[in-house]
């Protein structure tokens, strides 16, 4: 029987990823439910072209652009936090879970149910909620696994080896536009430049954070709540060329790297084959002879300060890592908007968490603490660029 599946944003980039290995492979896939924020017309045509039973806008007031597009389908459909709920819990086998920033945890905490696989791209969900999340998995059943490309390589390269046999793992960076840039050129970049990355095509919040190396803090505080690492276990290696995602570093010496092309596609693949390996074109497969050339740097926390403010709210804990993601999300906004220089990113960041995270004892106990954390530090980092932060111009 075709395996069920469920798409948390659906017409973003991970999205569509994962869309088009559903049409790759039509025979083992259904499109159960879909979601998306606020692009009505877009969830309605993707719905109906897979034949999904659900449709839900997270934004109400899109509601009947939704209704419209899906007239005459017969796909049932809703709008607003309740209806994406809604879409969370109907019966599947996979969900997908590719929402953007911590809009992401309600519905992934929801999806966790047993038997069910979580194919996890939505790392926020984890830097504000890792210890929730995590239990939450193993108390009910359900399986996460990593979507995102370094944490799965990782999970792939780690086998069926216990974690007690792991010295180290290390995620690679491509060290994204501005890698061989200098800090004052960086400092003031403007919104197209961080928005031109390399290697990898993505929604534009995670290209800004990966310009500004804050997605590579991110994704050392996933693995550490994915893996169950130490701080001092985790480390990142800058690769330029991006075919090798992750590293495991085993006790006896040994290491294993994960491979791929940089293509999203390749990870969606192996997370909906839940242990069997589907197959995919040739333009997907990798040829090391045609790349010939595998580069590696020590990454330079002096010119991308975001990933040791990241490291170091892993080491410091408590609500460190949701402070610290809640003031960035506002930070790219602002910047993306017009509203921040890029070098305001980490200041805004770096002032929010040394304003809030003395105030809290303990990280979010549950995902109602997550996100009032969240929301207290979303309203920090927007009084601060409000009272123009000195890093505003
Ligand atoms: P994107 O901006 O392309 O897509 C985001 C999706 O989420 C869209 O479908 C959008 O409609 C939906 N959405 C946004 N806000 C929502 C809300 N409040 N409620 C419901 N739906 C909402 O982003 P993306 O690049 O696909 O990234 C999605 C997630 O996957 C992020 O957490 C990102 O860090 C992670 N990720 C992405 C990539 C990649 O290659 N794009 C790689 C690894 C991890
Ligand atoms: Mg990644």
């Amino acid at each position: 029987m075709a395996a069920r599946v469920t798409i948390l944003g659906a017409t973003g980039s991970i999205g569509r990823s994962t869309l088009d290995v559903i049409s790759e492979n039509p025979d083992l896939f259904t499109v159960e439910a879909v979601v998306a924020g606020k692009d009505a017309a877009g969830l309605a045509s993707i719905a109906r072209k897979f034949g999904a039973k659900f449709a839900a806008i997270m934004d109400k007031g899109r509601g009947d652009a939704l209704a419209d597009a899906l007239a005459g389908s017969g796909i049932a459909y809703g709008a607003g936090r309740t209806a994406v709920l809604e879409a969370v819990a109907r019966e599947t086998d996979i969900v997908v879970s590719a929402i953007t920033g911590s809009a992401g945890l309600e519905p992934t905490f929801a999806a966790l149910r047993p038997g069910v696989t979580i194919a996890l791209a939505n790392k926020e969900s984890l830097v504000c909620a890792g210890d929730a999340v995590i239990r939450r998995a193993a108390e009910v059943g359900a399986t996460i696994v990593p979507l995102d490309s370094e944490h799965n390589s990782l999970h792939q390269a780690l086998a069926n080896y216990p974690m007690s046999d792991v010295a180290k793992m290390t995620l690679t960076a491509s060290g994204g536009p501005f890698r061989t840039w200098d800090a004052a050129r960086i400092a003031s970049a403007t919104r197209e430049q961080a928005l031109a990355h390399p290697n990898w095509s993505m929604g534009q919040k995670i290209t800004i954070d990966s310009a500004s190396w804050m997605n590579k803090g991110l994704e050392v505080i996933e693995a550490s709540y994915l893996f169950g690492l130490r701080p001092d276990q985790v480390d990142v290696l800058v690769h330029p060329q991006s075919i090798i995602h992750g590293l495991v570093a085993f006790r006896d010496g040994s290491v294993s790297a994960g491979m791929a092309c940089p293509d999203m596609r390749v990870a969606v693949a192996h997370c909906l084959g839940r242990g069997q390996r589907l197959v995919a074109p040739p333009s997907r497969h990798l040829d090391l002879a045609k790349i010939a050339t595998l580069t590696f740097e020590a990454p330079d926390f002096a010119r991308f300060p975001c990933l040791r403010l990241a490291m170091n709210a892993l080491v410091e804990g408590r609500a460190a890592p949701c402070i610290l993601n809640a003031a960035n999300e506002i930070a790219v906004a602002a910047f993306l908007d017009g509203r921040l220089r890029f070098a305001g990113i980490a200041a805004l960041v770096e002032d929010t968490l040394s304003a809030l995270s003395p105030r809290y004892d303990h990280p979010a106990r549950d995902v109602q603490d997550a996100l009032e954390i969240d929301h207290v530090a979303r309203a920090h980092a927007a009084g601060l660029l409000s009272n123009s932060h000195p890093a505003v111009t």
